[in-house]
């Protein structure tokens, strides 16, 4: 069962857009992992075309795909040569990096080469559908590393969040679910949006774990309790207060 049969999370189906319909294109050599995401996003309704050189992945992207999901590695290329070479074209396809290679120095370069996002092996699966996804509705031209909204600041490259510039020690979850928030400020998110889009639960799931996560996430960011930078809104969700 769909997560958006919720009914506090119920959100009028998304009309794809003419860059939706175009193939997802998934540049991979190690083809037991290339076929595995080429299911997955095929089961959640993506055409899915493969490639596994640099030279194929070039010509496929230039003809016009949604997304790009790009190893690192490829036959001893580096992938991130694809994305450079595409943006010196000025093509703006947004790119998810998926590497072995994890430090926050392989991030950045993954970023600095025009990559959009950053997904490090071994991922579960969903994940990828989910950032996929999650590009495919922003489109290109919209890459972020860094965050600001009230006095909050998160940098995404370094995963760090600072509220008034002070370091807030936040576990990967409560990260996401800033980042989350972030990302919508002013806006109402409900308990369904974020078990689907931060969780990844399909099904129906226990709701406390949001509220729980929500209050763990509020004590951090402001431990006083003076300032409500997220805050209820009966009965729908929640908001990030942008001038709290
Ligand atoms: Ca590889």
């Amino acid at each position: 069962m769909s997560i958006s049969s919720f009914e506090d999370g119920a959100r009028p189906p998304t009309r794809r857009t003419e860059a939706q319909n175009r193939p997802v294109l998934v540049v991979e050599d190690e083809r037991d992992l290339a076929e595995e995401i080429r299911l997955e996003l095929e089961a959640s309704g993506h055409q899915v075309q493969l490639s596994e050189t640099v030279d194929s992945a070039l010509r496929a992207a230039r003809s016009g795909v949604s997304v790009l999901v790009i190893d690192r590695i490829l036959h001893g290329e580096d992938g991130l040569s694809i994305i450079e070479t595409l943006r010196s074209e000025g093509n703006a396809t947004p790119a998810l990096v998926i590497s072995a290679l994890s430090t926050v120095d392989e991030r950045i370069n993954g970023l600095k080469a025009g990559g959009d996002d950053y997904l490090v092996k071994p991922f579960d699966i969903r994940e990828l559908t989910a950032r996929v996804q999650a590009l495919l509705r922003r489109g290109g031209h919209t890459r972020l590393t860094r965050l600001e909204v009230g006095g909050l600041t998160i940098d995404l490259v370094e995963r760090t969040a600072r509220c008034d510039g002070k370091l807030i020690d936040l576990l990967p979850r409560e990260f996401k679910l800033l980042e989350y928030f972030m990302r919508r400020p002013g806006q109402i998110v409900t308990r369904a949006m974020l078990l689907e889009d931060v969780w990844h639960f399909n099904f129906m799931a226990q709701t406390n774990v949001v509220d729980v996560q929500i209050g763990n996430l509020r004590r951090k960011l402001d431990p006083t309790g003076l300032r409500r930078f997220i805050v209820n809104i009966r009965a729908v969700g929640f908001k990030l207060d942008a001038d709290p």
